[in-house]
């Protein structure tokens, strides 16, 4: 049985460049603190946070002064660098550029909707720590929609300015413009003035990964998607993978590995892959251990 690993799979270079930031500043021995789970992986949390990289959240940071604090990928609201500002906290700022540029944009786009009573909404993840970012440029106004039914927040006899967290599927943003358009010729008839703007600011470093994948699942008769329970990012990419090939499981480790899913005598490849959250470290392991129980449960399927 053949184990191979999507060479495409794994970190984007916003979370290279997060983890970088905070491997450099474990090497001078300093204490590291992370404000909030660097990466949306249990597995390389912990690695780090043996050489010593200490996530904490938000309370704690109003608690601490004088030190160092990481702000991951994701981006964080103004309020957060105001409260390091007041507390004489060092802000190793990580903000993936990609982030950055989108909170700028809802920034503008959230003034320029004040001056006609519009409304700004953020297609993406209740409480996912970049949609907290991206709500905190708005002063807290910004109307967040993450299914269909969420639409019932917003007010379709006004403008509207819609972004997307950087994460979210391509297909899903399509689908959520197109019943917020229908919606609003509903509410305003055949005369409709009041306009829509849509602004796709999905990340392609996830959605030019679609395609590939796609192709890859479709190669393999089994697919082993690795991914942290907590990433967006893996849940979307794992249902790419699930939508052509209905035998794609999603681990989070080696221990969710299941031997039976390789034992039927009809599986000749293995394809494992990953989310823009998942360590190619990982991914290696997850192959070695497939390699390994395929040896076990039967010799002749290795
Ligand atoms: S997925 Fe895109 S926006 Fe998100 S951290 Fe990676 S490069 Fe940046």
């Amino acid at each position: 049985m053949k184990v191979e690993i999507d060479k495409k799979s794994g970190f984007c270079f916003g979370v290279v460049y997060a983890i970088e930031k905070a491997e450099q500043e474990l090497k001078k021995g300093n204490p590291v603190y992370c404000l909030g789970d660097i990466v949306h992986n249990e597995a390389e949390v912990e690695r780090l946070r043996q050489l010593g990289l200490q996530t904490i959240d938000h309370e704690q940071l109003a608690q601490m002064r004088d030190c160092k604090v990481l702000i991951r990928a994701h981006g964080e609201p103004p309020s957060t660098y105001q409260t390091a500002l007041a507390n004489n906290i060092q802000l190793m700022d990580a903000s993936c550029p990609v982030v950055l540029k989108l909170q700028n944009d809802v920034r503008k786009g959230f003034e320029e909707a004040k001056k006609i009573q519009g409304q700004v909404v953020i297609y993406g993840k209740h409480g996912h720590a970049e949609v907290t970012g991206l709500v905190g440029q708005t002063d807290g106004e910004a109307i967040v929609i993450s299914s269909v039914e969420d639409l019932d927040k917003i007010d379709f006899t006004k403008p509207i300015n819609l972004f997307s967290q950087t994460t979210k599927s391509l297909r899903g943003y399509a689908k959520m413009t197109e019943e917020i358009e229908r919606r609003m010729q509903e509410a305003q008839g055949t005369d409709a003035k009041i306009q829509i703007i849509t602004n796709d600011t999905i990340c392609r470093q996830v959605s030019h990964r679609e395609p590939g994948l796609q192709k890859f699942a479709a190669q393999h008769d089994v697919i082993v998607f690795v991914s942290g329970k907590k990433s967006s990012n893996g849940k979307s990419l794992h249902q790419v993978c699930e939508s052509v090939n209905p035998r794609s499981y999603l681990v989070a480790d080696v221990d969710e590995v299941l031997s039976e899913w390789f034992a039927d005598g009809n599986v000749n490849t293995v394809g494992v892959c990953g989310a823009t959250s998942t360590p190619m470290w990982l991914m290696e392991k997850v192959r070695d251990h497939i390699e390994q129980l395929a040896q076990e449960y039967s010799p002749a399927m290795a």
